[in-house]
């Protein structure tokens, strides 16, 4: 699974600190969407299992239509220290980019790696490497 958490963690998001590299972003066709109960409940499970807590209500959610460019490559998902939780549009429901980017919500910036590696829920490998393939072909 090591691999597959480094693939993650480099095209998955853009988080506090890798943000401040970057000098532009651009989620096109960024809206705002109400969470899912899925959203919250994968919320809960990286409270528990972190045991750091925060008010779920108060982060505010968008998709993008396509991936999210930044002068640093395309990502999957961006959290800001506003509290705001962009994702890529088709991938609104992928469990471990959702648990990845409450986990900065919840730290407030960086997720402690140990933290990553015992709470990011496992992803099977075939659902990965899909995805990858997806962004390969994308022009
Ligand atoms: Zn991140």
């Amino acid at each position: 699974m090591k691999p597959l958490l480094i693939i993650l963690a480099l095209l998955g998001c853009a988080s506090v600190s890798a943000i401040s590299q970057f000098h532009s972003v651009n989620a096109y066709g960024q809206q705002a969407v109400y969470p899912s109960p899925m959203h919250e409940a994968l919320f809960r499970m990286m409270e528990e299992c972190t045991g750091e807590q925060r008010d779920f209500e108060g982060i505010r959610w968008f998709v993008a239509d396509s991936l999210i460019e930044t002068d640093g490559g395309r990502v999957w998902g961006i959290w800001t220290p506003e509290r705001r939780i962009v994702l890529d549009g088709s991938l609104w429901f992928l469990p471990g980019l959702v648990a990845h980017e409450v986990m900065h919500d919840l730290y407030d910036g960086p997720i402690p790696q140990e933290v990553e590696r015992r709470c990011t829920p496992q992803i099977s490998g075939t659902t990965m490497l899909r995805i990858l393939g997806q962004i390969e072909s994308d022009p």
